[in-house]
């Protein structure tokens, strides 16, 4: 099974970057920039969550008990948590980077791209709104894209949405397509309770 999932995660990788080039202009991700790993939920299903474990076991000792105590610290902070959602940054953020960054889940490889959803609605991501990805194209307040803004870049390549949802890719489509079974999805630190 695993096997498998290193094949679709391989034709994943492909996939976006395909879509990541497409949109050089609009992409403002670097190194340290690790917004996108913090105050969120991060979504992960049963063969993704294993993967990652694979990946963890691979760091050496100093980080893994890094990550071990980052991951006590947010499962102290849910069982206080009185709210609907509770959000925190992943306990693989070390440093300001991803410490199993080739074992990294599905919702993490899509960051920064803008999505075309079910209606066929553009979605830009969170960070446009700090001033990054696509922050040069958005008309922030309508969230759409400006026409002015995007003649003025001088570019050819469209900013463009991609169906690049958590659900989609872990859908049924890519199970057949792949003979693999993601199973059960929960948030990440829901996985160490
Ligand atoms: S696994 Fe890595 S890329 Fe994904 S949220 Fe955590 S630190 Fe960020
Ligand atoms: S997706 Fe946004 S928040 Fe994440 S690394 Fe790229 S620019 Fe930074």
């Amino acid at each position: 099974m695993i096997g498998n999932y290193l094949a679709y995660l391989e034709f994943l990788n492909k996939k976006l970057l395909k879509f990541f080039a497409s949109q050089k202009p609009y992409i403002f991700c670097k190194q340290g920039c690790s917004r996108c790993c913090r105050h969120a939920q991060f979504p992960y299903t049963a063969i993704e969550f294993r993967f990652l474990l694979a990946g963890a076991l691979t760091l050496d000792d100093a980080t893994q008990k890094k990550i071990e105590s980052n991951i006590k610290a947010i499962l102290e902070k849910k069982k206080k948590y009185r709210g609907k959602k509770f959000l925190y940054d992943c306990p693989f953020l070390i440093d300001n980077a991803c410490s199993v960054y080739d074992y990294r889940g599905v919702i993490c490889r899509t960051f920064g791209l803008m999505t075309n959803t079910e209606n066929n609605k553009i979605r830009a991501p969170f960070c446009a709104f700090k001033g990054l990805n696509y922050s040069n194209v958005l008309n922030l307040k309508k969230k759409t894209i400006s026409v002015r803004k995007f003649k003025k870049l001088n570019t050819t390549s469209e900013p463009l949405g991609f169906n690049v949802s958590y659900k989609y890719l872990t859908g049924e489509d890519y199970e057949q397509a792949f003979n693999l079974k993601f199973g059960e999805s929960k948030p990440l630190i829901d996985w160490f309770e």
